[in-house]
């Protein structure tokens, strides 16, 4: 019946993965609904109040029309943005780097690095789909090792971009070699960067050390201090952060951290992911595994606190809660014909991470089993258009009947596993979505039982 029941300490209301609509709901129905069947008289009001579809509706999931028009639309307008891996060279030796060879799926680290051929015919392939903004990202490894060559992949980029046209550039960056060259290089460039600090020094030092395994905490600290002297404007508005997340837990120490250095935080939301904890080549986890598991109920609750008092919350919970916020706050609330389960994953192609041996996949944290294409050839649309069927045959049926349908989040580089996607990380993927959108939901409705305008200042982006 795609309903969620969620239950504050003052509120009973049905969340609808049909309408996506949430209902504040008579204690009668509430509990109905979460003992199972609902009787003529209750059905009734639950389609009255737009919860449910008079007449079943129709769930489809990527279906071959589906994949076809995706398809379609990437030949017609290509990816929306292209990640150049730029060398696979990295001067610091993070113990839960995902390039440290101690994952399973992944390659190690190299001095492999792109050849300007290759990043300029990627470059050329791109600018042949017609569109008003590319948008070019350096990666690695460590991108800021070839500066010389990002000159020339930008420079030839901004002159050969087509007439009316304009390119945007993106860098992430350990931050280890931002000197005055690198960040006017950046600045020149009005390039977004994106810095890699994980806390405090005791945090950050913990697994984030430099190839000699020293640690690096102060010198990125104080790379950051002299390129925000040097380009405040720009550091305030396109320098912002990647924070890993990792046991034990330190959620505490980053939020102090971010509160105790406002100067270069500010009211920026830094991306925060939490480390892929994947057992290494032998099995074994190149973390520890105990306090691996993160509460992050406290900053939850701080962020709806402030909110409720009409006061910003602080940076860390920004970071945390915002986008799962917006994306509840500002969800279509209109009823389509029928429901289709494309919302959550992005179309294999959409972006696009060209590797240091010139071949494209999905996106720069996928294995190497899933290429999309080569640069000498472009994309693979069949290959593309396979990857779709058994992610179409993998997921089934099983979102026909899940509330979860329109807010969850899913994608085939969640689910790869070696050579193939996996139905153990799909059932792993579906328990963890389930859990932390129905958390999500409560904490949405707590706050607006509070206070109905909690969240109208955030923006829908
Ligand atoms: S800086 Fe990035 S690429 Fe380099 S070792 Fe650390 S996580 Fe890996
Ligand atoms: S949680 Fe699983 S079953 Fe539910 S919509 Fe997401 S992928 Fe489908």
């Amino acid at each position: 019946m795609l309903l969620l029941p969620i239950e504050t300490s003052t509120g009973r209301y049905l969340y609808s993965g049909w309408s996506n609509r949430i209902v504040e709901v008579s204690p009668d129905l509430f509990e109905r609904y979460a003992s199972g069947e609902l009787d003529d008289r209750q059905r009734a009001a639950a389609i009255r109040a737009g919860l449910i579809p008079e007449t079943p509706c129709d769930v489809v999931v990527f279906d071959p029309e589906l994949v076809a028009s995706a398809i379609e639309g990437l030949k017609q307008s290509g990816p929306e943005m292209v990640v150049l891996g730029v060398t696979e060279a990295c001067n610091f030796r993070c113990d839960y780097c995902y390039y440290s060879g101690a994952y399973a799926d992944s390659r190690g680290h190299s001095a492999k690095t792109i050849s300007t051929e290759t990043a300029l015919t990627a470059v050329e392939w791109y600018f042949g789909f017609p569109r008003k903004v590319y948008r070019i990202g350096f990666y690695g490894g460590e991108p800021l090792l070839q500066l010389p060559l990002l000159r020339t992949i930008a420079a030839h980029a901004v002159s050969r971009r087509p007439e009316g046209s304009r390119v945007l550039f993106a860098l992430t960056t350990n931050g280890a070699l931002l000197d005055d060259e690198a960040c006017d290089f950046l600045v020149e460039l009005d390039a977004e960067t994106f810095v890699s600090i994980d806390g405090p020094q005791g945090v950050h030092d913990r697994y984030r050390h430099d190839s000699h395994g020293n640690p690096t905490f102060a010198m990125v600290l104080n790379n950051l201090r002299r390129f925000r002297s040097r380009h405040p404007g720009y550091f305030d508005r396109l320098v912002n952060f990647s924070m890993t997340i990792a046991p034990p837990n330190p959620l505490p120490e980053i939020a102090s951290f971010m509160k105790e250095n406002a100067d270069l935080f500010g009211v920026k939301v830094p991306k925060v992911s939490a480390v892929r904890l994947l057992a290494g080549q032998d099995g074994s986890s190149p973390l520890p595994t105990d306090n691996a598991t993160f509460d992050f109920s406290a900053v939850w609750d701080a962020f709806i606190d402030s909110c409720e008092r009409g006061e910003l919350p602080e940076p860390f919970a920004r970071a945390v809660c915002e986008a799962s916020i917006r994306k509840i706050h500002h969800r279509p609330m209109t009823v389509p014909a029928r429901l289709a389960t494309t919302g959550g994953q992005c179309t294999p192609g959409k972006r696009c991470y060209v590797d240091a041996g010139g071949v494209m996949h999905m996106c720069e944290r996928v294995n190497a089993s899933f290429p999309v294409g080569s640069v000498a050839e472009g994309y693979d649309y069949d290959r593309i258009g396979d990857y779709l069927a058994s992610y179409s045959e993998l997921l089934g049926s099983r979102c026909s009947t899940c509330w979860a349908v329109r807010l969850c989040r899913k994608c085939i580089p969640m689910l790869a596993e070696g050579q193939r996607m996996s139905a153990a990380s799909l059932d792993a993927l579906c328990e963890r979505q389930k859990k932390d959108l129905a958390f999500k939901l409560s904490r949405y409705c707590r706050g607006r039982e509070q206070r109905n305008d909690c969240f109208d200042w955030i923006g829908k982006e």
